[in-house]
This record gives C-alpha cells, sequence and structure tokens, in this order.
C-alpha cells in the first residue's frame, strides 16, 4: 500500500498489508479502479432493478458458459438461495413458506469432507432454508454408493464445495458426483466461491455454481450464482422468500459485473510472473535468514497461486509460526499471513493482494522480528493461542 493509499483510509483505520490472501475478514479484496468507477456511476441514478440482473445475467453467462446468472449477497449467500431454489422450484407459495418446507423436497446431500466451514458453516448456510443436511461418508472417504443410497424423492439438491478447505483426497469427483445424481434428476450445486476456473465447474455437469464477486474477482461483496436458466431463474425469485436480506444494491451488481468483465479481459501471464516474482524475492530473503526453512506450495485446487511457506524452527528463531504471525499482526502497519495451517509449523505468503513494496516490509518485519526474538530469549518457544482463538477473543470484545 502506497503512503497515499495509507493516509487515505477513513475513520481512523489502522492500514493492513494483506499477505494472507483473499480474506473477508481483511476487507476481501483492493477494488479495481474501473469497477469503483463503475459503481459510482450507477450509485446516484436510479435503475429498473429486474432489467439489470438481466444484464448482469447475460455477463455472467458468457464469463461462465451457463445459461444464465444473478448477483446475491454473497457466495454464502448463493448456496442458500441456490438451495432454495432446488426447494421450490417456481412455485411462489412454496418460496414465501420457507424454511417451512410443506412436503416438499427438503433434504440436501453433502459429502462429509465437504462440510466446511468459511468464517460461518456450510452446513449452517443450507439449513437456513429449512433443508435437512444429509452428510455422506466419512472425512477419510466418500463413495457413489452412499451418494446413490442417500438420494430419495425429498432430495432437493446435492451441494459440492471446491475448496481448499475441503479434504482433498477421497472424496467422489464432481464429474461422477454429477453423472450419478442426473441419474435422479437431482441438481448438483457447486460452491466455487474461491475458485479462479469460472466455465469448469458447470462444463462438469454442476446445474448451478457459486462464485464470490469479492474473492478472486476483485468486485464488491456480492455472490455470483450462474447455471441452467429455469433454476436461475428461480434462485432470482427467492427475493420474494428467504433471498430477500441476501439480495444486493445496485452498485454491487453493477460492480460483479464489471468485475467479470475485468476478469475477463485480465493479462492472466502478466499477473502470474508479477505473483512470481514476488513469492520468488520473498523466498530468497527469508531463505537467508538463519533457522528459517521456506517451501513453495502449490494451490490445493489447482487455483495458479503458488504460495511461500515459512517455517521458523522454534529453537533456532525463538518463535514457531503462530506467534510470529501474531507479532506480525499486532504491529504497525499490521501485516497479515496465512496462518491456518500454523500448528504444521508454518504459515504462508500470499502474493496475490500485496504490492512489490509491501512484500518487502513483509520480508524485513519477519526478519526484524525472527532476530529480535532470538536475542531476547534462551530458545524456548512462548505457548500462544492460535490466530483463530485471537480471533475470537476479539469479537467477544467487540465492540470494545
Ligand atoms: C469464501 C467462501 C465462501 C463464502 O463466500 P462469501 O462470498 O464471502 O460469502 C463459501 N464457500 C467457500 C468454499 C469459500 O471459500
Amino acid at each position: 500500500m502506497t503512503e497515499q493509499e495509507q493516509a487515505a483510509l477513513p475513520f481512523g483505520l489502522r492500514p493492513v498489508i494483506n499477505a494472507a490472501g483473499t480474506m473477508t475478514y481483511l476487507g476481501a479484496s483492493r477494488v479495481a479502479p474501473r469497477v469503483i468507477d463503475a459503481m459510482s456511476r450507477v450509485l446516484p441514478a436510479f435503475v429498473n432493478m429486474s432489467d439489470l440482473q438481466r444484464r448482469a445475467s447475460r455477463v455472467i453467462a458468457r464469463a461462465t458458459g451457463g445459461e444464465a446468472g444473478c448477483v446475491t449477497a454473497s457466495a454464502a449467500a448463493g448456496i442458500s438461495v441456490a438451495v432454495a431454489a432446488c426447494m421450490t422450484g417456481d412455485d411462489l407459495y412454496r418460496i414465501e413458506q420457507l424454511p417451512d418446507t410443506l412436503d416438499g423436497k427438503s433434504e440436501v446431500i453433502v459429502q462429509k469432507g465437504h462440510v466446511v466451514g468459511y468464517g460461518a458453516s456450510l452446513s449452517q448456510a443450507i439449513r437456513l432454508t429449512g433443508a435437512t443436511c444429509i452428510e455422506i461418508g466419512a472425512v477419510s472417504g466418500c463413495a457413489g454408493y452412499q451418494l446413490r443410497g442417500a438420494i430419495n424423492e425429498r432430495t432437493a439438491a446435492v451441494v459440492y464445495v471446491v475448496s481448499h478447505h475441503t479434504v482433498q483426497t477421497g472424496m467422489i469427483g464432481l464429474r461422477d458426483c454429477c453423472a450419478m445424481a442426473a441419474e435422479y434428476g437431482v441438481p448438483v450445486i457447486v460452491d466455487a466461491a474461491s475458485e479462479y476456473d469460472l466455465t469448469g465447474f458447470l462444463a462438469a455437469g454442476a446445474a448451478l455454481a457459486i462464485y464470490s464477486g469479492h474473492k478472486f474477482l476483485g468486485g464488491p461483496t456480492s455472490g455470483i450464482i450462474a447455471g441452467r436458466k429455469p433454476l436461475v431463474r428461480t434462485c432470482y425469485m427467492q427475493e420474494k422468500g428467504i433471498g430477500r436480506g441476501m439480495k444486493v444494491g445496485k452498485e454491487s451488481i453493477v460492480g460483479a459485473m464489471e468485475a467479470l468483465e475485468a476478469w475477463l479481459a485480465r493479462d492472466a501471464d502478466a499477473i502470474r510472473a508479477a505473483e512470481e516474482a514476488r513469492i520468488a524475492r520473498a523466498e530468497q530473503t527469508l531463505g537467508a535468514l538463519e533457522g528459517m526453512r521456506v517451501f513453495r506450495i502449490a494451490d490445493p485446487t489447482g487455483n495458479p497461486i503458488v504460495r511461500l511457506a515459512v517455517a521458523p524452527d522454534p529453537l533456532r528463531c525463538g518463535l514457531d509460526a503462530s506467534a510470529l504471525s501474531r507479532l506480525l499482526a499486532a504491529g504497525e502497519p499490521s501485516v497479515r499471513v496465512r496462518a491456518h495451517e500454523a500448528e504444521l509449523g508454518y504459515f504462508q505468503l500470499d502474493p496475490c493482494n500485496v504490492t512489490d513494496e509491501e512484500m518487502d516490509v513483509v520480508c524485513a518485519r519477519i526478519a526484524e522480528l525472527v532476530r529480535g526474538e532470538r536475542s531476547k530469549t534462551s530458545g524456548a518457544a512462548p505457548t500462544a493461542p492460535t490466530p483463530a482463538d485471537a480471533a475470537l477473543a476479539d469479537l467477544l470484545r467487540w465492540p470494545d
């Protein structure tokens, strides 16, 4: 972040350097100027909202290869809305009655290894509609007979999650899942909130695919639902029911549309090269520190991102990965790293949301802390609560 940008932060907010990735708790993404511009042009005007969503549908269809699309408040909202659509169809009476499912379709099947938390639980996003979440298999594996066995006349949909959060092995693959569900006429909804691939999940047979507008797409907080036209229509119709509290304003719809256009027009190779250069520099700087091991980790779901794992040896650095990440977060500016795997002895630096200058600051701060701690301690690793504990404590104190 440049000094100008820091100075521009409103209401005395502390600046944050985000080496964690695209995190909603850090404000998701840096919205691109052309997206901000499109949003500010629509804000002072009145528009016919269903016309706007109709236009959004066309942009989403072009970007995803789906027949139609609509914009909702977030990907999490998109999951609830998509599940509701599969339960009610276009029956307005049923739409009004949710979460009372009457005698209609009320079960949603999810592989147990896909029941993730993304800050809230996937299961809750499903159950919010009144549906029962039927978890199949085990975290160690799920087989076709378990999917087939769980499907019955009450089955509204299968929800399939593509994410680094899921169990990455032993699950039924998307293509097989869609093929099996199709035999019973059951639609598959893919939660692809954080995925770069806008076309592959629908191409693999998903009825609906859901994306975050504010993650890689770099748009405003929003969710994008794409897929089969009748189902997308019934998603949009949920605004007459449980989707009411999940709808977005004109600015976010336009912002999501413009972010999709910007994404389609981006120079992916140039962006990738810049990210790679940032990682290479950090690898060199941090790898040279005594007691520090660095290694690269490719994104587990195939997003074209390589992150740098930073693994301080607690005995030689005086700090473990968790303590180091908390000290980085507590500094000025606050440096946030990807620490959800700190129990494994490392955190990751994500190159997508930092400038080159910011990455240099991150490396300098790590070097400083490691040297400082080493001179202060006799080598014992501090016992620290996890970053998740720290976040929870912060929530319980809020708004103080
Ligand atoms: C981030 C994420 C979500 C939630 O996305 P929002 O748009 O922030 O609601 C849902 N599922 C997965 C897999 C995610 O990574």
